[in-house]
């Protein structure tokens, strides 16, 4: 099972990610911590996406696209990945297309988390006090002014790529302001698949 998973900060895509990761057996990837894994290690792609990532910006496509393209070829991607982050723009997605078509693969699911906009800035709010009060360090782009200019990118370059998944009748939009456990119903149900967290009658 090939997925992309797109949503805005704080649309919960990461836990939803993981619980999808979990039940099928194939990796999460993820661009975010893959850019915070260089520029952590302080690659030559961390060195590029550093500065653009303090300050909310998107890193380039022809970066991401990159990475993106060596990861997926990795053994445990065999069986499928989700993907978590990526595309952030059209360019991104028609690259992923053509990256998939010429390896003869292609995506078996595009997943869309829809959450009111005032809720995401509460959500990543309550992120960031929670990591205080456990006594770890608040992500950098996680702060108020960097997050207003992340919401800004998804808006302005990220919308787009739900668009052109809904236009190849590909996208499936699922409702993520539930809690937790019906978002993953949601998502069961747009994947087609037999529920695991149906609610108690
Ligand atoms: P995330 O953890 O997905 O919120 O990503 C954190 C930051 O990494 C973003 O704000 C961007 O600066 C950068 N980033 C992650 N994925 C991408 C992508 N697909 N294209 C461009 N920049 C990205």
């Amino acid at each position: 099972m090939r997925m992309v998973f797109l949503g805005p900060p704080g649309a919960g895509k990461g836990t939803q990610a993981a619980r999808l990761m979990r039940r099928h057996g194939i990796p999460q990837l993820s661009t975010g911590d893959m850019l915070r894994a260089a520029v952590a290690a302080g690659s030559a792609v961390g060195l590029k996406a550093k500065a653009i990532m303090e300050a909310g910006g998107l890193a380039p496509d022809a970066l991401v696209v990159g990475i993106v393209a060596e990861r997926i070829v990795e053994p445990d991607a065999a069986k499928g990945f989700i993907l978590d982050g990526f595309p952030r723009t059209v360019a991104q997605a028609e690259a992923l297309d053509l990256m998939l078509e010429t390896k003869g693969m292609a995506l078996d699911a595009v997943l869309e988390l829809e959450v009111d906009p005032k809720v995401l800035v509460e959500r990543i709010e309550k992120r960031a006090a929670e990591t205080v009060a456990s006594g770890g360090t608040v992500r950098p782009d996680d702060r108020p002014d960097v997050l207003a200019r992340r919401l800004k990118a998804y808006r302005e370059q990220t919308e787009p790529v739900s668009r052109y998944y809904a236009e190849s009748g590909r996208l499936k939009t699922i409702d993520g302001m539930s809690p937790i456990d019906r978002v993953s119903e949601g998502i069961d149900g747009a994947l087609g698949i037999a529920t695991e967290f149906a609610r108690q009658a």
